[in-house]
């Protein structure tokens, strides 16, 4: 490990990634490589958590091809020293922030998301003109090994290598002296990798998970909220950080929510829901057990079938689920969808209260006051009205935690930023020296009571 980083330390002081001819022309390599094997890349994580290669297409491959897009149409611009306005203090000056790469990076990846979350982090590093090593998850292999074909084929191992592996290696990379640490994972992992960086003060970006709510209030279009809430947790088979965790629904409008879910569910995926091909796995039998375990005890309203055979769960709906139950306790991270009905904010309030700052929080309502409500009130990454999970698909919006959802964002620009260390320079010529600032001072002790306006 320690020979991988001292080698892309060697290659990152040799200035090559400094240009931005260069950065670019691998990015173009990168993306025609995610072309060519868009396919095996499918097939991958198909073999992986039988995920559909639509879902694949819209949230791996499309996704990082648009976020290359962007990164190399808007390279030169991101990167041109930004000018600023000057102080009076400092006049006559001329002010920019330049955006220089960190050095090396370390990025690790989950396994949810196992191409996305492994590339779109590469690509602000490599953007800002970082050299990088990515450390996919060994829970998703077949994944593992196309990121390792298409990195080995694109990247010279001294500007951008793969070490695959499980916790040992997470660990053993960790150990090493990093300029910027990149993490997507747990929170309970999120902090071992904080603990690590904070040996080298290593500045890191944590992409976490938490417990997401979706409050559905009596004004809701229930059709449509049912629509987007099942889209959006079933999608991946509900392991995805954004999901809906559970639902907060007015009791006015609680059984028609209930029945606008079956029937959506569904028409989605038919009666024999097994059989569909629009539906994921869980992706290993120690998660698939982990989620039969926060069954135990709850009342399922729909679903709840399922074959440890291939891991699979059906899409489950409970009713009224405890706070104090399994289910209610951390992040399900699966197809389980609790719906737990309110009546006042203050039982809202419970809720939200309850939990850490979550990464993402939906409301679906008519009533705009409801909405502001909500949105002023509590504190989550991001989110959407009347919508779960495509906020994460505008790339002018930063995508990222808050507390125990994590630190950082990222996406579009905001991945450049990211990776990007802003110096603050400012620039003087000689032919003025303004002796205000020198000793003696008692020349200048009333230029100096007035200085507050003047920074
Ligand atoms: P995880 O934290 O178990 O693992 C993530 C990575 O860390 C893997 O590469 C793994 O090998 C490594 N790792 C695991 N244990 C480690 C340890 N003790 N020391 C060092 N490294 C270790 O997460 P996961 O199960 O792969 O992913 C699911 C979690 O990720 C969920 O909590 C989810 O919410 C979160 N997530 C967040 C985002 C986001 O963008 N915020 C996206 C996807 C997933």
């Amino acid at each position: 490990m320690q020979q991988i980083v001292e080698n892309q330390r060697e290659f990152f002081h040799t200035q090559h990634t400094k240009s931005i001819s260069f950065r670019k022309e691998y990015l173009k390599k990168l993306m025609s490589a995610i072309e060519k094997y868009e396919d095996e890349i499918c097939d991958a994580i198909f073999l992986d958590f039988k995920k559909p290669k639509f879902e694949t297409i819209l949230t791996e491959t499309q996704f990082v091809l648009a976020e290359l897009n962007t990164a190399i149409k808007k390279l030169n611009s991101w990167a041109k020293p930004a000018r600023k306005s000057t102080s009076w203090a400092n006049w006559p000056s001329s002010d920019y922030i330049y955006k220089e790469p960190y050095g090396t990076v370390l990025i690790i990846a989950p396994w949810n998301y196992p191409f996305q979350l492994a590339i779109a982090p590469l690509i602000g590093a490599l953007a800002a003109g970082n050299t990088a090593v990515i450390k996919p998850s060994e829970i998703t292999p077949n994944t593992s090994e196309i990121i390792v074909k298409i990195i080995t084929e694109v990247f010279p191992e001294n500007y951008v290598t793969v070490v695959e592996g499980g916790v040992e290696a997470s660990q053993n990379l960790l150990a090493q002296k990093w300029d910027y640490i990149f993490f997507t994972g747990s929170s309970k992992v999120g902090q071992i990798v904080y603990k690590s960086a904070a040996k080298y003060l290593t500045p890191v970006t944590l992409e976490l998970g938490g417990k997401n709510p979706t409050i559905v209030d009596a004004t809701a279009n229930i059709a449509v909220a049912a629509r987007r809430i099942a889209w959006g947790k079933f999608l991946n088979a509900g392991q995805t950080c954004i999901a809906t965790d559970y639902i907060l629904v007015h009791k006015t409008v609680k059984e028609k929510l209930i029945h606008e879910l079956i029937e959506t569910i569904k028409s989605f995926y038919s009666s024999e829901i097994a059989s569909s091909p629009d539906f994921a796995r869980t992706v290993s039998a120690k998660h698939f057990e982990g989620l039969l375990a926060m069954l135990e005890g709850e009342k399922i309203i729909f679903g709840g079938e399922n074959n440890p055979v291939d891991n699979y769960l059906a899409p489950t709906l409970l009713d009224e689920s405890k706070m104090e139950s399994k289910v209610m306790e951390g992040e399900i991270f699966g197809p389980i969808l609790p719906i737990i009905s309110y009546e006042t904010l203050a039982d809202i309030d419970t809720y939200m209260s309850n939990y850490e700052k979550p990464l993402a929080t939906y409301v679906f309502s008519a009533d705009k006051k409801f909405q502001d409500t909500i949105l002023s009130k509590y504190s989550f990454g991001g989110g959407a009205i009347n919508d779960t999970v495509i906020h994460i698909a505008n790339k002018n919006l930063p995508f990222g935690g808050v507390g125990a959802s994590g630190i950082g964002a990222y996406h579009g620009k905001i991945s450049f930023d990211t990776f990007s260390h802003s110096k603050a320079i400012l620039k003087k010529g000689t032919w003025l020296d303004i002796p205000l600032r020198y000793p003696p001072y008692k020349l200048s002790l009333d230029f100096a009571k007035k200085l507050k306006k003047m920074f």
